[in-house]
């Protein structure tokens, strides 16, 4: 196992500045991915790391080896990409021994290697079929033994999953977390479905115009974003903007067109004081509806269109000229229109205060 470290890194085509000073550790074994909106530079980072891009300035470690100068062929990286890339002539096994012949190895290793390969992705028992004759799940295993079955140093990732329909994507999430840590293998994989990244990630890096924005565990960077564009691309939220009447320690009070909403302070927000502008970044999950009134972070209000899902119902509720959106899971029932003397409450456990 290696970790893998970028520093500085930075990469521009022509005027666009793809990675834009990228600093990050990836520690050995774990599962990293590389989210973010279309364009903001995962796939240039990733082809960094697999030597395809050279970067003008920075620098990759794989463990302490730094690979700046290693040709993409000698890194011994494994990558998987959307299109599977098999070659429709070879069988399954044909396919996944490729790159064990490339490398001269002798025909019963080739032999023993491919079929621990094959076992590994649970794809044993289609070793002589052509890829044509596979469903696209089954493609994508393919392509993941081919990687695995070079004994690579890392596993790098690019969309491997957006071919393929919801429910399989859904198998295969589990399926590419269990191969990853069965080989104790560092991977990164980049994607932009946020729900991939958060069920399947060890950690995570939001990235935003060649920017990493924020680093951290799922729950970390879900439940407490540094910044309003990480909480808006990772989930929904309710902004309210205010002013500051209180900060201290982990929490902040701030005034706001609903009235005062108590939330815990940002790590990037702890310099927050009294008077300064802030927002106040609110879940629709974390807002519950009730007939009666709490004591904190309570607004009184009407709810405006709503819409059952089954498993969520969804409200607008308008409380003091602002409009929440607000997800009730699991609704018995759905809250009327004309009912009056609605109330929508947030524990300050589950509010963010972020500096403007
Ligand atoms: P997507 O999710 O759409 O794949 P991404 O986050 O992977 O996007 P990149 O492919 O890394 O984004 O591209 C980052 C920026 O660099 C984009 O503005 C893109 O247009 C530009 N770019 C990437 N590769 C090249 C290239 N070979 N030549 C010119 N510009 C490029």
């Amino acid at each position: 196992m290696i970790s893998i470290e970028v520093a500085k890194l930075t990469k521009s085509f022509g005027e666009t500045i793809a990675l834009d000073d990228v600093d990050l550790k990836i520690e050995p074994g774990e599962l990293f991915f590389l989210l973010g909106p279309s364009g903001c530079g995962k796939t240039t980072l990733l082809r960094s790391l697999a030597g395809f891009n050279v970067p003008e300035k920075g620098d990759i470690l794989f463990g302490s080896d730094r690979v700046n100068a290693v040709p993409p062929h000698k890194r011994n990286t494994g990558m998987v990409f959307q299109s599977y890339a098999l070659w429709p002539h070879m069988t399954v096994h044909e396919n996944v021994a490729f790159g064990l012949k490339e490398q001269k190895l002798p025909k019963d290793e080739v032999k023993l290697r491919t079929a621990e390969a094959l076992e590994a992705v649970r794809m044993a028992e289609y070793a002589e079929r052509k890829p044509n004759q596979l469903s696209g799940g089954q493609q994508q295993r393919i392509a993941l033994a081919r990687a695995l079955v070079v004994r690579p140093r890392c596993l790098l990732l690019d969309e491997p999953l957006s071919n393929l329909d919801a429910k399989l994507r859904n198998e295969m999430r589990l399926e590419i977390r269990r191969v990853c840590k069965d080989f104790k293998l560092t991977t990164v994989y980049v994607t932009h479905d946020q729900k991939e990244a958060l069920s399947v990630a060890d950690r995570l890096a939001i990235l935003d115009q060649g920017k990493v924005l924020q680093v951290g565990s799922p729950q970390e960077v879900y439940r407490r974003p540094q910044s309003k564009f990480v909480a808006n691309f990772i989930g929904e939220a309710n902004f309210v903007k205010g002013t500051v009447l209180h900060a201290a320690g982990a929490m902040a009070s701030i005034e706001t067109e609903l009235g005062v909403i108590i939330g815990t302070l940002a790590e990037s927000s702890k310099s927050l004081e009294a008077g300064m502008t802030a927002t106040a970044v609110i879940r629709p999950e974390s807002l519950k509806i009730e007939t009666f009134q709490s004591e904190e972070n309570c607004f009184q209000g009407k709810v405006g269109d709503a819409t059952y899902f089954g498993e969520v119902a969804q409200y607008h509720f308008q409380s003091g000229g602002v409009e929440l959106k607000v997800f009730e899971l699991n609704p018995r029932f759905m809250w009327g229109q004309r009912e009056q003397d609605l109330y929508l409450w947030a524990d300050a456990e589950d509010v963010v205060i972020l500096k403007d």
